[in-house]
């Protein structure tokens, strides 16, 4: 497997791959990418080929300046471009009408593009080395979780990746949350790494769906998703202890449990961190010998909003 460090020497390469319709997988703040040209709709073939994802799931476009947008989309609003001069670069990502250089396989077929402009330096600056935008789901199996190291990526995908950029464990650790503006109403298609309350706080009110028939059919809104091997069981607070299970606590508990196969996802209940944590904390229990995994729910607001949507579908794979 091909781990290698984010150096500027690794990044050009990286770049020579991605211009070459290779993949390369990538860290970002949120989940690691697994990127290729986006504009190169064979090297896009490529993604939903080695992450064995359906081709009705849009993938999101990634861009180094906020002026590109214009090279992919349609030009936005002014309340738009507000949203973008506040939230890029960072884990917000917004639908837009696509252009024509936009390859029918990134959107899925649908007139719209997903965009964002992350600001892990090492995903701008392999960016711009490659002079493309980049087309890049998380760098994981399609339904398994997402991965938050470069380890998680290679034991996922390994081979079928040309090079995996690492860049340590992601700071957020969450996917980006997705926006859609439509007739000057601001729509959450996916909850995520910035928390609903805080675009709130600029733009007004955000209506939590899409108008019926507007919705294309993605994955990141399907039941289930995000999916550890292991069934998954949503509690409020863990009680007791059984054999061969695992336990995730959101914060340290008050009583004993078994160290060997518990995480706690923040010990003081501090939502960033716990979505920091999320991912890589199933990713330990789900390679533990047990059979079941019981998580405790967290608050549901702020990104805690976030870290429920991915805990539900993690869920729902054995409901
Ligand atoms: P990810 O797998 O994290 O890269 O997220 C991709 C998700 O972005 C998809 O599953 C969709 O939910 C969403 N998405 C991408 N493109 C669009 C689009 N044009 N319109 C609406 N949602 C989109
Ligand atoms: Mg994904």
């Amino acid at each position: 497997m091909n781990i290698v460090n984010t150096t500027e020497e690794n990044i050009k390469k990286a770049a020579e791959i991605i211009k070459n319709g290779g993949l390369v997988a990538f860290p970002t703040e949120t989940v690691y990418g697994l990127g290729a040209d986006a504009l190169n709709p064979v090297a896009a073939a490529g993604i939903f080929e080695a992450k064995k994802r359906p081709f009705f799931d849009p993938l999101i476009v990634h861009i180094a300046e906020i002026s590109h947008v214009e090279k992919i989309a349609e030009k936005p609003g002014p309340k738009v471009l507000k949203l973008m001069d506040r939230f890029w670069p960072g884990p917000l990502t917004i639908v837009l009408s696509k252009k024509d250089i936009v390859p029918d396989i990134v959107t899925s077929g649908i007139p719209t593009v997903a965009v964002r402009m992350p600001v892990h330096p090492a995903a701008l600056a392999l960016i711009r080395a490659a002079e493309t935008p980049i087309a890049a789901p998380s760098a994981n199996r399609f339904g398994c979780l997402s991965p938050t190291t470069a380890e998680h990526v290679s034991s996922q995908l390994g081979d079928s990746v040309d090079m995996i950029l690492d860049g340590g464990p992601c700071s957020i650790g969450i996917e980006s949350t997705i926006i859609k503006i439509m007739n000057n109403r601001f729509y959450l298609l996916r909850p995520g790494g910035i928390a609903p309350e805080e675009i709130e706080d600029f733009t007004g009110e955000i209506l939590l769906s899409e108008p019926q028939g507007e919705k294309p059919e993605a994955p990141g809104q399907l039941p289930y998703h995000y999916s550890p091997e292991k069934q998954v069981i949503l509690t409020d607070k863990i009680t007791r202890i059984e054999e061969r299970s695992g336990y995730l606590f959101f914060r340290s508990p008050d009583m004993s449990y078994p160290e060997n196969r518990s995480k706690i996802l923040s010990a003081n209940g501090d939502l960033r961190e716990a979505a920091a944590n999320l991912f890589s904390h199933l990713h330990r229990l789900d390679m533990l010998d047990i059979d079941k995994i019981y998580v405790e729910r967290v608050e549901g607001s702020g990104l805690g909003v976030a870290i429920m949507d991915r805990l539900k579908k993690a869920s729902m794979k054995y409901i």
